[in-house]
């Protein structure tokens, strides 16, 4: 495969670094990403150049800042390819981008006895966002279950949409089991009912190409910091039909029309959704991460990673006692497993002094860990940057580990 991981890799300096004295293998890109040059030296330009607060001064700097800033909502917009660029809102993450939905859709649309389905294998930030929202408006969360394999029972969705239905909460891609949702499929089916689906796209977008208009999603969520930009910056994309209907989610400078004592009017989206000053800097330098991701095309990044996938699995596979947890056939490049015997946290402490980062622990979705009954897991997780030798350094690190261990 015609894939340059080591011209890709020399864009990230922290790739080079050694911990305890061994090189750094970095497994732990669902949590977040490392930053390439390309993000850092945009926020040093922005820092150094034109720094100015958006939106509102007649001066240079603010309209160089701007100008950037709004262009990479451009980016964002072709990205994802939503219809248009006010349907792309800046947050601070997926976690705000679900609790603007959970709070402003919430506000609009539940009422008492209103029901939303969520999947079994969220995240909790698509999880209790919802609930919040849920018990103010006395409506009920109920659940889209997995199966043993980590797939979601799809099947079951027509049973458990009902007329009470106001929206479904799915991840496109699991971050525990890497699990491909067939969010499409999902949203079909939804839509033959008239319900939105919020979708998050956390673990998606930076794996596998999204188009938000072929998927006809409501509203699609992900994070910078997962996609090699900054954290503090996120994105959520709602349809214009939503968007318009929804009561801003927080109030202050730049979502009003006018404000008095008696009445405020407020901004057209997106800014009616985006009070007060936002991450400038992290969204100017996300810019340069999304040219970075197109650059190297996110299907190229995809067949990459499904070949470290393939690579690490079949290793992982041949070790005895070794469960891996999320064995869909559509998966993306995250592998949680545990060995019989032996605590996840004591593999993870272990492998670090090995120069390995790997996630150990419930990440953030308990109610899967229950499904599973397991109090969490070790999850090694891939970007554009790994390669097959760190798998084989990993694999020989974990074998030595285990024996400690046993
Ligand atoms: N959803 C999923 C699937 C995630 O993996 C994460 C981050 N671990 C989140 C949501 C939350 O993202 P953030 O912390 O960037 O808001």
């Amino acid at each position: 495969m015609n894939y340059d991981v080591h011209k890709i890799r020399s864009y990230f300096p922290v790739l080079k670094q050694e911990v305890y004295g061994k090189p750094l293998i970095y497994f732990d890109n669902a949590a977040s990403t490392q930053k390439p040059v390309q993000v850092l030296m945009a926020l040093e330009r922005l820092q150094n150049d034109y720094y100015g607060n958006i939106h509102r001064a007649a001066h240079y700097m603010a309209d160089k800042a701007t100008e950037e800033f709004e262009a990479v909502r451009d980016k964002v917009q072709q990205f994802i390819n939503a219809e248009s660029r006010e349907e792309i809102i800046f947050t601070k993450g997926t976690t705000e981008s679900a609790n603007l939905v959970a709070a402003s859709f919430g506000e609009q649309f539940l009422k008492p006895g209103s029901e939303i389905i969520v999947s079994e294998m969220e995240h909790h930030s698509n999880i209790v966002p919802w609930q919040i929202n849920a018990l103010r408006k006395g409506a009920k969360i109920v659940k889209l279950p997995v199966s043993e394999s980590g797939e979601l029972q799809t099947g079951l969705l027509p049973e458990l949409i009902s007329s009470k239905t106001k929206l479904i909460a799915v991840a496109h891609v699991s971050n525990v089991l890497g699990t491909v949702n067939p969010v499409a499929q999902i949203i079909e089916t939804a839509h033959k009912r008239n319900v939105p689906v919020f979708v998050d796209g956390a673990q998606a977008v930076q794996h596998i190409p999204v188009d938000v208009q072929e998927l006809d999603a409501d509203f699609y969520a992900f994070s910078a910091h997962k996609m090699y930009g900054t954290n503090g910056v996120g994105v959520l994309y709602g349809k214009r039909k939503w968007l318009e209907q929804m009561p801003p989610y927080q109030g202050g400078g730049e979502m009003i029309a006018e404000v008095s004592f008696e009445k405020t009017t407020f901004s057209e989206i997106p800014f009616k959704f985006e009070a007060g000053t936002p991450n400038i800097t992290g969204v100017i330098a996300f810019g340069a991460a999304i040219d970075l991701l197109q650059e190297t095309g996110v299907e190229n990044i995809s067949a990459w990673e499904q070949e470290l996938l393939t690579y690490a699995t079949s290793q992982l596979k041949a070790m005895e006692g070794l469960r891996i947890y999320g064995e869909a056939p559509k998966k993306s490049g995250v592998i949680s497993f545990n060995i019989a015997g032996i605590h996840p946290f004591d593999l993870g402490a272990l492998l670090d002094k090995t120069g390995v980062a790997v996630r150990t622990g419930h990440h953030c979705a308990d109610p899967l860990m229950k499904h599973y009954d397991i109090p969490g897991t070790v999850r090694a997780s891939f970007g554009m940057y790994n390669t097959k030798e760190e798998i084989d350094r990993f694999m020989q690190a974990l074998k030595k580990v285990v024996q400690m261990l046993a």
